[in-house]
């Protein structure tokens, strides 16, 4: 064998030997077909709605959620009304024992007194239901329970005022949308109903853009997007710790520059001082104000919390010109009564009633409706 035979062999043992090694490291870097389609698709986490934040991220991203249909709340009012009704109502019972009673003494009187003020009715109100009924049932000398019953439910009518505009300031002026504030404690469901409140306009077919100027706490501002999320509202959101009233005017800015129909705010519910309350809000109104004019201002109202809930209704009323009331957690062992002694204190009328935790739990305040469920048994 020559030179040039020995460098033949040798030059394509390289050859081999480097074309083995170029195709083992192809192999390993791609998978093979076959295991490539067993990849299995985006988990998704079970029983959780799709989220998305509307208008953000331009990426070719997942296809568009399935939104949910809120409930009208026409329909909802017949499930809910249920939950005002029954055994865990004082008011109820007080008056349900007046109508069993086989002599109305002063003793019952008494106890019919101290059930309604304990309903959280106020002992002004109070004062005016038993009188009233005294002066119907007993003077008049109505005995027969139906006709009591009708006596009752008037009485109770008029206190809670039937003819009331009870209507959400929701309409904007000169194309501008609707500028709805929600103010109140923390810890009353003013998130929460604000989430409430956004499926109920998107129910009535109404275009929302939610505002997270709650910026001290983080989770709010979270809890605010999922609920809008979820119907299809975007949510209008500053950096943490910033300041309210710049992110409640992006929120005003950005419905009208989408041409929204309504714009909620939601606000922090410090009460560290007055003043303090009172500089937040204020800024905060006459920011948005620069915008569109603020049409409502919600006070939200935890129903549970009887006076303490209205010593802070007050503070607030002192600090910024309510507009309406919100009284939630009327289900459960709320006392009923509030609904009165809050109108009469604010001057304000109760709107919109919250009756659980659900989404769709937050309903039009209907006088008539109220009372009829206050007196069902
Ligand atoms: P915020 O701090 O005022 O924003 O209060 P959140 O919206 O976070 O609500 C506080 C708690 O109250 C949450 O657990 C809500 O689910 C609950 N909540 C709100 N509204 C109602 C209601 O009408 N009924 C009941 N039972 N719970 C409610």
């Amino acid at each position: 064998m020559d030179l040039i035979q020995l460098l033949i062999i040798g030059l394509l043992g390289l050859a081999v030997i480097v074309a083995g090694t170029i195709f083992l490291v192809r192999r390993r870097m791609l998978p093979p077909a076959a295991k490539r389609k067993e990849l299995p698709a985006e988990p998704t986490p079970s029983g959780e709605e799709p989220s998305v934040e509307p208008g953000a991220g331009t990426d070719a991203g997942p296809a568009a959620p399935t939104l949910e249909r809120p409930e009208a709340p026409t329909t909802r009012m017949a499930r809910l009304r249920r939950r005002l009704a029954g055994s865990n109502n004082p008011l109820a019972r007080g008056l349900l024992s007046i109508l069993s009673s086989d002599r109305l003494d002063a003793e019952v009187w008494d106890d019919f007194e101290a059930t309604l003020i304990t309903s959280d009715l106020g002992v002004g109100p109070t004062q005016e239901l038993t009188e009233a009924l005294r002066r119907e049932l007993v003077v008049d000398g109505v005995s027969d329970p139906a006709q009591a019953k009708a006596v009752l439910r008037r009485e109770l009518l008029a206190l809670v005022g039937p003819s009331v505009d009870r209507s959400l300031a929701v309409e904007g002026a000169d194309g501008k949308p609707g500028v709805v504030l929600v103010v109140g404690v923390n810890g009353t469901g003013k998130t929460t109903t604000i989430g409430k409140l956004a499926r109920v306009l998107v129910a009535e077919d109404k275009t929302v853009v939610l505002g997270a100027a709650d910026t001290f706490r983080a989770a709010a501002a979270d809890q605010l997007q999922t609920w809008g999320d979820r119907v299809g509202v975007p949510t209008v959101r500053g950096p943490e710790g910033g300041d309210p009233a710049a992110v409640a005017y992006q929120a005003v800015q950005r419905g009208i520059d989408d041409g929204v129909d309504v714009v909620v705010v939601d606000t922090a519910g410090r009460l560290h001082t007055k003043t303090g309350l009172m500089d937040e809000l204020g800024k905060i109104k006459r920011v948005i104000e620069k915008l569109a004019p603020v049409t409502e201002v919600l006070l939200l109202i935890d129903a549970t919390t009887g006076q303490n809930g209205l010593i802070q209704a007050r503070v607030f009323a002192e600090v910024v010109q309510i507009t309406g009331i919100v009284l939630s957690k009327l289900d459960g062992s709320a006392k009923g009564g509030i609904v009165v002694q809050v109108q009469r204190e604010l001057g304000v009328p109760v709107k919109l009633i919250g009756l659980g935790e659900g989404v769709d739990d937050l309903v039009p305040f209907e006088a008539e409706a109220f009372v009829d469920a206050l007196l069902s048994d």
